[in-house]
């Protein structure tokens, strides 16, 4: 298998009907980057900032963090980077943050909260970003947004931010250009959808936190995982209300949930109007493959049919389905 998957590096990522779908990486670690180019992806659709803050003994410096989203966009050279900033609160603790221990941390003060109630924070991690992006393009991703007016003050403090570079350094130390998305994970997000989509330039669906406040389910506690199933009316709905918007709206979509870089999870989700997928490097190769053989039209009026079952049917239905059409 392992070797089917590397003779597909270089082959497009295209179903039998001719739509084609971006596969990005999902990263945190400078052990990842190799991975852009020997998987192949079109870039990094999401790295976790988070990840180099939490292996350290203190929080870094701007000219640290620099160094290192310098580092991140050099071996990515022309692909993309999405640069999510710190989501960190819940299941992501830094060690040196000593924070007041809160009864439901994954619905407590974490992620574009503590940036947006410590601004000095988020500040520093946007100045670096704009430094790293001299001259190319630079995408900035918020975690968590609950509300629009969230990520228009976090967007406010990036204009900022920008403004002061650009009056200290000139225009020409600025990124040559500048897209800012928000992860769709608060479920409270699906229905500002249309004034989100007015001032966002992508929306990246972020399934592991989704799917855990939609089915009040935590991602984390094995006790309760078999619970509910993404592969579940409700959420196949959710993507489907969600994809539709944004492609009326002419937003990118993005998923960068684990199940992603699921071939049978992916393949739902290209068949409800997705087009991009960020996942685990060891994604890359099976999603591809199963990509390549689907038929997106077909998978179409399939899942539309089962989208109102009352049980957790629908992962089997998908399955027998797939291998019946050689997915
Ligand atoms: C998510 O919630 O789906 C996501 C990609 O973010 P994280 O797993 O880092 O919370
Ligand atoms: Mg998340």
């Amino acid at each position: 298998k392992l070797a089917e998957y590397t003779a597909l590096r270089d082959e497009p990522s295209v179903t039998r009907d001719g739509v084609k779908v971006g596969l990005m990486l999902n990263a945190g670690l400078l052990m990842d980057l190799p991975n852009v180019v020997e998987t192949g992806a079109e870039g990094i659709g999401l790295y976790r900032t988070e990840v180099p803050f939490m292996s350290r003994g203190s929080l870094p410096n701007v000219e640290d963090q620099a160094q290192l989203y310098t580092r991140i966009q050099d071996a990515c050279g022309d692909r993309p980077v999405v640069f999510r900033t710190l989501d960190v609160g819940s299941d992501k603790v830094l060690p040196y943050w000593h924070g007041q221990p809160e009864d439901n941390p994954a619905l407590g003060w974490r992620s574009i909260r503590i940036s947006l109630d410590r601004p000095a924070i988020l500040r520093s991690q946007l100045r670096a970003l704009i430094r790293a992006a001299a001259g190319r393009e630079l995408r900035v991703m918020f975690p968590m947004v609950s509300e629009v007016a969230e990520l228009t003050a976090a967007r406010a403090v990036l204009d900022m931010e920008l403004a002061r570079e650009e009056k200290l350094h000139g225009p020409e130390a600025l990124p040559s250009h500048v897209k800012v998305g928000t992860m769709l994970e608060v479920p409270a997000l699906i229905w500002q959808l249309p004034q989100l989509l007015k001032r966002v330039d992508f929306v990246s669906l972020g399934s592991n936190d989704l799917v855990q406040f939609l089915y009040a389910t935590d991602r984390g506690n094995p006790k309760v995982a078999d619970r509910y199933d993404v592969l579940s009316p409700p959420v196949l709905c959710a993507v489907d209300q969600i994809a539709r918007q944004c492609r009326a709206a002419g937003v990118p979509l993005s998923i960068c949930g684990e199940m992603a870089g699921r071939p049978l999870e992916a393949m739902a989700m290209v068949a409800l109007g997705v087009r991009t997928l960020s996942m685990t490097a060891g994604g890359i190769g099976p999603v591809k493959m199963m990509l390549r053989s689907m038929h997106v039209g077909q998978v179409e009026d399939y899942i539309r049919a089962l989208m109102d079952l009352p049980d957790h049917s629908v992962r089997e239905k998908l399955r027998f389905f797939a291998q019946d059409h050689g997915v």
